[in-house]
Parts: structure tokens; C-alpha cells; sequence
């Protein structure tokens, strides 16, 4: 049977990510206003959190009378806005590659490695099956060479490289195959780009960087093609959605509150045709979040029981990013719509809370691709015969 309530173990885990995010909100409008003017670095330990356990770590260190570690983690993302990240740098998204993927030897090697994961491309995002860096070998020298240029890449100004998946030159049968390298920016032939300029989330730097003639030896090369290296997706994809959803409880509950001082409360009992249309939308908005967190567990669920790199709930994934970023869109649209010139002033971080969401249904795969990738497992389309 499916039980929905939380454990005394998960409230209290709940309770302290509260408290951080609280705490982070105090610095979220300067850091929002300066952070992309300045240049990257490292992040240490926020003086405001001297002395506090990282709740996250104290969680994986024990999740003993708690629902386990990978439910407890995601409805930690879920229950207010992450607006400052205030702990040391952990490792990137490209470390979890190698951690699913590199080999003991690999492991060793750059296991101290914080690395960033390099897919998107000029001219290839959504569609990987366009990528235009490539790897060859040079039997000569038993070394790799790899070409091209990657963009957008998470937190790159600041890590010590990347995991980078590349096709290689045509085969003798005409295939460029995926294969994953890692990369460090020392190497010759690594160019770092300037941090990208954007709409929101400014507290987290994306940049790209470029490849011209890098030469790795063999242990660089992970054992991860296209699909092992998507892989880590399934896992990550709902905790996209999951923050998404933390900051749209911010936005909502900002948004009720001003409504109250206003002398709207939201009456949950009243029926549809007795309701308010401000407690009409918000009730709407409010059954969208409840969806998009059940899509979320349900894949969280479903990780808890077949492991973290298991394809067996990648449909599950796609579907809860999907639905994250939609209700991230949706939900902060309509918030403002009822906050009216409240909700775009600097006063309050209504606004900024727009800003960032619309980011979620970008990163980590568009909506719209998700939901073609939904559509392909769930009614047997190949790529192609839908878009
Ligand atoms: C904050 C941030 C962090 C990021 N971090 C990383 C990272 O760490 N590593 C990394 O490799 N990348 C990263 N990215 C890149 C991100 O994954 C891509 O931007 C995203 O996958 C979209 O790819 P694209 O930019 O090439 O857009 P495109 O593929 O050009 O798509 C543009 C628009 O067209 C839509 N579209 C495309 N194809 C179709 C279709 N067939 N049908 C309908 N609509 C379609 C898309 O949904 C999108 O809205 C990051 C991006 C952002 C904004």
C-alpha cells in the first residue's frame, strides 16, 4: 500500500533545509543583483551556517528512521525556494557519471575531481544525434583527440573540468559513435568561455568552453556512451523538477499571504461555484503542484526500488520534468497575475522566483522534449516518425 505520510526522521530533515533556505533568502536579492558581475568562485561555507550540519550530508550519512535517502532528498528540494546555495562546491554532475561509470582504476584517478557534465552544443541541445565535436584515436600515440565546442555548461568557470560526451569520426562503416571523456582544464587545448549572461538563477554560473586538439590517453575515456551517460538524467531530471516545485511553495504562499492582507483566504471547502476566481486559480495551481509532486515521487519510487542508473523508470523521469517545468511556468505566471505590481517589485523576491523558474523547463531537457520523449515510449513512436 502506498503510504504518504512522513516519518518523525523525514520532518526533521525537512525542518532544517527550511531553515537553510530561510536563512539563504536573507542574502538572495544581492546576490541576485551582483553574482553574474563578478567572477566565479569556488563557494565556501556561508559564515551564516558556522556551525551547522549540511543537512543533505547528514541525511546520506543516515536516513535511519527516515523513507530512505532518495525520497527524503527530493521533498527536501520541494519545500521552498533554493535561492542561495550557501555550502562548499560539492562535486558535478559529470563526478556522478564517473561514479555510475568509471572503473576502479578511473576512480582513483580523478575520484577528487570536481567535473561538470559537457553535452549541449551550439547547434545541438535537444537533439545530441547533431553533435559536432568529435574524438578519434591516433593509434600512433594511443592517445584520444578531441575537437569542438560545448555551451551552457553548469558551474564549468569554477569546476576542475568535465565529463564530456563527444561523437567520434565516421567508422569504417560510417558511424560516429558516442563515447564520454573526462577533461581537465589544464590540459592543452582547453579554452574556457566567459560565464553566460541570463534571465535568471544568477547565484549558479553556466559558460561553455572549447576543445582544440586535446589529447587524452585511455584511462580517460569512461565506459559511458549515449545512453549510460543520459542515464544519470533519470535521477537527476525529478530533482530538477523537485526544486522547481520548492520554489513555486514559495511563490504560492507569498502569493496567499498577500491575498489574506487583502481579505482573500483560500476556503478549500467552498465548492467551485461559490469560490472567488482568485481562490479558484490559486486552488487550480495548487492541484497542479500536488500533481507534479506525485509524478515526482512516483519516479523516486521507482529509483528506490531499481537503483540509480536503471532505465526502467526513464519514461517516469521525463514525465516528472516535464510536468516540473510546466507547473514551474504555469504557477509563477499565475501567481504574478494575481499579484499585480506586487509581484514584479524588488521589494519582495516574487519576481526573481519568476525569473528563475522559467529556467527549469530549459536545463536537462526542454519540456517539449520531454514530452516527445514520453510520447515515444508510451505509444512505441521512433525518433523521427513523431518530430
Ligand atoms: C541554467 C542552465 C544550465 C545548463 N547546464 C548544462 C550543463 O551543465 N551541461 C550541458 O551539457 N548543458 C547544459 N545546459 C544546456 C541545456 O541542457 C540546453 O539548453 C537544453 O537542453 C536545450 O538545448 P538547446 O539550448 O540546444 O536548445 P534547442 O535544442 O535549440 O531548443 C530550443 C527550443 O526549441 C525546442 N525544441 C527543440 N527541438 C524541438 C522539437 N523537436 N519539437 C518541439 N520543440 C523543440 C526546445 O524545447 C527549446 O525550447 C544548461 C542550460 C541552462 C539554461
Amino acid at each position: 500500500m502506498v503510504d504518504f505520510s512522513l516519518t518523525e526522521g523525514d520532518q526533521r530533515f525537512l525542518d532544517l533545509i527550511q531553515e537553510e533556505y530561510e536563512l539563504g533568502r536573507k542574502f538572495a536579492r544581492e546576490v541576485d543583483r551582483e553574482a553574474e558581475h563578478k567572477p566565479p568562485v569556488v563557494k565556501t561555507l556561508h559564515p551564516a551556517l558556522e556551525g551547522k550540519p549540511d543537512p543533505y550530508q547528514l541525511l546520506h550519512e543516515s536516513d535511519e528512521g527516515t523513507s530512505g535517502e532518495i525520497m527524503v532528498d527530493a521533498l527536501m528540494h520541494m519545500v521552498s525556494a533554493k535561492d542561495l546555495d550557501m555550502r562548499p562546491e560539492g562535486l558535478g554532475f559529470g563526478s556522478m557519471v564517473l561514479e555510475d561509470f568509471g572503473t576502479d582504476e578511473q576512480k582513483a584517478k580523478f575520484g577528487h575531481l570536481r567535473l561538470a557534465i559537457g553535452l549541449t552544443e551550439p547547434g545541438a541541445g535537444s537533439d545530441p544525434g547533431n553533435m559536432a565535436s568529435t574524438w578519434r584515436y591516433d593509434a600512433a600515440t594511443d592517445e584520444y583527440v578531441l575537437n569542438g565546442e560545448k555551451v551552457f555548461i553548469s558551474a564549468i568557470n569554477k569546476l576542475d573540468g568535465a565529463v564530456t560526451l563527444l561523437r567520434g569520426v565516421p567508422d569504417e562503416q560510417g558511424r560516429r559513435l558516442f563515447s564520454s571523456f573526462i577533461i581537465t582544464k589544464d590540459m592543452k587545448g582547453f579554452h574556457e568561455m566567459q560565464q553566460f549572461q541570463k534571465l535568471g538563477m544568477h547565484q549558479f554560473d553556466i559558460a561553455g568552453f572549447t576543445m582544440d586538439d586535446i589529447r587524452v590517453p585511455a584511462i580517460n575515456r569512461l565506459e559511458a556512451d549515449f545512453g549510460r551517460t543520459m542515464s544519470r538524467f533519470n535521477h537527476n531530471r525529478p530533482l530538477v523538477a523537485a526544486g522547481a516545485l520548492g520554489l513555486c511553495r514559495s511563490m504560492l504562499d507569498f502569493t496567499k499571504a498577500k491575498l489574506a492582507e487583502g481579505g482573500i483566504e483560500v476556503d478549500y471547502a467552498r465548492g467551485v461555484k461559490a469560490r472567488s476566481a482568485a481562490e479558484d486559480k490559486i486552488i487550480r495551481m495548487e492541484a497542479l503542484w500536488e500533481a507534479a509532486w506525485g509524478t515526482i515521487m512516483e519516479v523516486k519510487w521507482k529509483q528506490t526500488q531499481l537503483g540509480t542508473t536503471s532505465l526502467g523508470y526513464r519514461t517516469e523521469a521525463s514525465m516528472a520534468k516535464a510536468i516540473g517545468g510546466k507547473a514551474a511556468r504555469q504557477i509563477t505566471q499565475g501567481c504574478l497575475e494575481l499579484l499585480g505590481p506586487e509581484g514584479l517589485s524588488e521589494d519582495y523576491l516574487a519576481e526573481k522566483w519568476f525569473r528563475d523558474a522559467r529556467i527549469a523547463d530549459i536545463y536537462e531537457g526542454a519540456g517539449e522534449i520531454q514530452r516527445i520523449l514520453v510520447a515515444r515510449d508510451v505509444l512505441g513512436y521512433k525518433k523521427g516518425e513523431l518530430n
